[in-house]
């Protein structure tokens, strides 16, 4: 991401502006969902110049490629989020803020990774009832069961003998 020089309001207290955001990211995901690196994130920040440094506040949107958890199908789906973070001249060890750049600029791109990151889901689904892919042939389930081999799933098979046996 490119860093937005912010100069102009270091050397004026109180003065705000927005800034236009509309850049690429590379390497942020998952392997079952990510932001490719040739989709730009966009938002509009607000910056106020403030004592510490500069706030940085906005939403920011995108889309992200997804894979189903449980069919495998990949799919896009939007996201926004909302930032609001502190960017300071010299940070605290402890402190959550970010870092301003010793030549006025100030980058994005570790606070929206840090936000976008936060908006990755674990385990995505194409449909909150996704079936997922049949365990006996690998076909998709949301296209209907697969009659004739669902009774002989070689799990369900094991365990009968199990109980048969005793
Ligand atoms: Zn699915
Ligand atoms: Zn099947």
């Amino acid at each position: 991401m490119h860093p937005i020089d912010v100069r102009d309001l270091l050397s004026s207290p109180g003065a705000s502006r927005i800034a236009a955001l509309h850049d690429t990211i590379d390497g942020l995901g998952t392997e079952l969902a990510s932001i490719p690196p040739d989709r730009p994130i966009d938002g509009d920040l607000l910056l106020e110049s403030v004592v510490e440094g500069v706030l940085a506040s906005g939403r920011l949107s995108g889309s992200m490629r997804m894979r189903c958890a449980r069919c495998l199908k990949e799919f896009d789906r939007a996201f926004e989020v909302e930032v609001s973070e502190l960017f300071v001249r010299a940070p605290e060890p402890d402190a959550d803020d970010y870092p301003l750049g010793p030549d006025g600029g100030l980058d994005p791109e570790q606070m929206v990774r840090d936000a976008v990151g936060l908006e990755l889901p674990f385990s995505p689904l194409c449909r909150p009832d996704c079936r997922g892919l049949c365990p006996v042939c690998g076909g998709d389930r949301n296209l209907g069961e697969c009659p004739g081999h669902v009774e002989t799933d070689p799990r369900w098979a094991a365990l009968e003998g199990l109980f048969t046996d005793d």
